[in-house]
């Protein structure tokens, strides 16, 4: 095993995974209702498939894939559609969702026919078969698509696209990421303690629907317990070696991954890893590959870490996708007060909510409550010039002179600057001593540039 590779730039935040990282990944029963957006990947929504009223199964798709990139999604509960309506989503926008209810028994049969089975035996992908050696890269593409599964990660990303490379490029490298480099998440740390088997297979299909021989799994050297376990777990798995990364934000960015374990360069967007032979996926993502092709589950839940100052019993708790974070919350032992704030994924590249009404969708990795003091710390300032982010941005871009574009209104400027090329991984705030909020300055540009381009 090689060790401590690592990229340009960078900063080396406190990760606070110590509240989490040793606890075990709790199981929340099934909750009486969920909220399943139908936008919870990149690319076109899925369209809803069934009406209010009608009874679902667990895993019976609920919304299909609206195109090529897209997913479909699947019920996480068994019982009866109750509304199909716009519902706020984590992201910070409203997403067309359908609200699923449990129910205790079927609805009463129709005279002269049978009653229905209840609760309905749950729903499992046809094809699906643990020997993945003997199926067709075909058969397990089109059952990770049908699975609806997507990069978990963040990005959400559909899995099956990026296993369908276009004409003329081609793969020869699976990296497997397992870095989880965001602050206070340890969801990845666990799965690849307590869901190893799965991990280990998820990569082989991936390999083999790639038509790849080769995979280098990444993980940051402060998961030591992961790095040995995963070790001996591949270590008869022809072909794919467990590298250490050092323990630097954001090791696990796309680019940055590859940089540290391959010494190769993914070119500025529109680049691809794809440009430099590479496909990357998430050890979650390896995990409900498995799941999809061995057995058939749609993927209908995911484990998300809860911590931060405010949480009384940090977790890592595995959920049904829909589950409101309330309900989750109060599973784990509730909050010693109001959080100042909330944020959905890391404190790096996360989202802040306005209140806690909101569903888990495929891409949430955790949610992070903070007191007041913490975001006191938080507040912005003017900025000094000191240069720092400037020293530490992984894409050698000029954040400070960015920002000054885009406060002045000026999308020219800012894009004369490659903003659209920010990864958003949060650095430069990060260490700008007047705490300026530049990514959310670069979100807003890009925002506006998209808009400007439709
Ligand atoms: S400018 Fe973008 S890519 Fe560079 S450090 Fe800031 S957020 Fe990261
Ligand atoms: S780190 Fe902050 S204060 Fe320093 S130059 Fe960048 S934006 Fe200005």
């Amino acid at each position: 095993m090689a060790t401590r590779r690592t990229f340009r730039g960078g900063i080396h935040p406190d990760d606070h995974k110590d509240a989490t990282c040793a606890l075990p990944i709790q199981e929340m029963p099934p909750p009486a209702r969920v909220v399943l957006p139908l936008r919870q990947h990149l690319g076109a929504p899925a369209k809803a498939l069934v009406q209010v009223g009608e009874r679902v199964a667990q895993g019976q798709v609920v919304g299909e894939s609206g195109g090529f990139v897209s997913a479909p999604v699947h019920a996480s509960i068994a019982g009866e559609v109750t509304a199909i309506a716009k519902y706020r989503h984590p992201g910070g926008f409203m997403a067309e969702s359908v609200v699923i209810e449990a129910r205790d028994a079927a609805p009463a049969p129709a005279e002269g026919q049978e009653p229905m089975p209840w609760p309905p035996h749950p729903f499992t992908l046809p094809g699906a078969n643990p020997d993945y050696e003997s199926m067709a890269p075909d058969l397990l593409r089109s059952l990770i698509r049908d699975a609806g599964v997507v990069g978990m990660g963040g990005a959400a990303f559909p899995t099956f696209v990026k296993l369908s490379p276009p004409r003329g490029k081609r793969v020869e490298l699976l990296v497997i990421n397992g870095a989880e480099c965001e602050p206070f998440l340890t969801c990845d740390h666990r799965t690849m303690l307590e869901e190893t088997d799965k991990v280990v297979h998820g990569v082989r299909i991936l390999m083999r629907a790639l038509d790849v021989a080769r995979a280098i799994v990444g993980i940051e050297d402060n998961k030591p317990d992961a790095i040995d376990v995963m070790t001996r777990a591949f270590a008869q798995v022809p072909g794919v070696s467990v590298v250490a990364c050092q323990v630097k934000y954001p090791q696990g960015g796309e680019k940055q991954l590859i940089k540290a374990l391959t010494g190769r360069e993914v070119p500025p967007p529109p680049g691809l890893p794809l440009d430099v032979g590479v496909v990357v996926q998430n050890v979650g993502t390896a995990a409900r590959v498995a799941d999809a092709v061995m057995s058939g589950l749609p993927f209908i839940e995911r484990t998300i870490t809860l911590s931060g100052p405010r949480m009384a019993q940090p977790a890592n708790v595995r959920v049904r996708l829909g589950t409101m974070l309330g309900d989750v919350v109060a599973f784990c032992g509730g909050l010693t007060g109001d959080p100042e704030r909330v944020i959905m994924g890391g404190p790096m590249m996360g989202v802040t909510l306005s209140d806690m009404e909101v569903p888990i969708v495929k891409g949430t990795s955790g949610f992070l409550f903070f007191d007041a003091q913490s975001a006191a710390d938080l507040e912005a300032g003017p900025c000094l010039r000191c240069g720092r982010c400037v020293d530490i941005c992984p894409l050698r871009l000029r954040p400070a002179e960015i920002a000054r574009f885009v406060e002045a209104g000026d999308l020219d400027g800012a894009q004369a600057l490659h903003v659209r090329e920010c990864m958003e991984c949060g650095s430069c705030s990060y260490v700008c001593p007047s705490n300026r909020w530049l990514v959310q300055l670069f979100r807003i540009a890009k925002a506006k540039l998209n808009e400007r381009k439709a």
